[in-house]
């Protein structure tokens, strides 16, 4: 085989690979990561800022010293459903996820997690900048209307908030961001709650 022919094969096994990797790892109806590839991700960055929070000496060549994660979950979504049809409640999905890409950054990981919760992981940022960060994303679905094949809707998010606290596993983090969440739906939908703060 030539060094060309070589060359070719290897180029089409990378291309393949990484087709593989996409159909693994990413949401077919909205484009985000699914379970698996969050997970993978988030696994990175969780080292990182675990080594900046447990080897000092280590620090100066930490670059992620913080971790929040949002889980938002689409208020009365199961209405939505009912009054406009599956493939409206499909559009809807399509619509938040867009929205919260389009206010997250590049290195930040947003996944569809289950049916209509959607998890994002802000590298860098504390609980605070979290809160920030998602409550401007709740504000802006709240306040704008989508255009579905049904007619025009609009649809709110609540959302639970959750920093990383050091060595902590991803699936503890997770479970406090999915208490608040619950605090969020408890205390009357279309609000964001802190984990932490009040
Ligand atoms: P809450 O405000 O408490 O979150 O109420 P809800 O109605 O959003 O929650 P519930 O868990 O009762 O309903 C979720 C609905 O989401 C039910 C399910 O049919 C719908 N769903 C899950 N995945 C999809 C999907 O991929 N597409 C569409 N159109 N609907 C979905
Ligand atoms: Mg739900
Ligand atoms: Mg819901």
């Amino acid at each position: 085989m030539t060094e060309k022919n070589q060359q070719k094969i290897i180029r089409e096994l990378r291309a393949e690979i990484e087709r593989l990797k996409s159909l693994a790892y990413i949401d077919e109806l909205t484009g985000s990561y699914n379970r698996r590839g969050f997970t993978e991700e988030v696994e990175k960055f969780l080292r990182e800022v675990q080594i900046y929070r447990e080897s000092p000496e280590r620090r100066s060549s930490v670059l992620i010293k913080d971790l929040s994660v949002v889980l938002f979950d689409i208020d009365n979504f199961k209405k939505v459903n009912d009054t406009y049809g599956h493939d409206a409640g499909d559009a809807v999905l399509q619509y938040v996820v867009k929205t919260i890409q389009k206010r997250v950054r590049g290195i930040d990981l947003v996944a569809r997690w289950g049916g209509e919760e959607i998890l994002i992981a802000l590298v860098g940022a504390n609980e605070e900048n979290a809160f920030e960060i998602a409550d401007g994303i709740r504000e802006k679905i709240a306040g704008e209307e989508m255009e579905t094949a049904e007619g025009k809707l609009r649809v709110t998010v609540s959302g639970g908030i959750a920093s990383c606290l050091g060595a902590e596993q991803f699936d503890k983090v997770l479970k406090r961001a999915d208490l608040a969440l619950y605090k969020a739906k408890e205390s009357g939908k279309n609000r964001v709650v802190r984990a932490n703060g009040s």
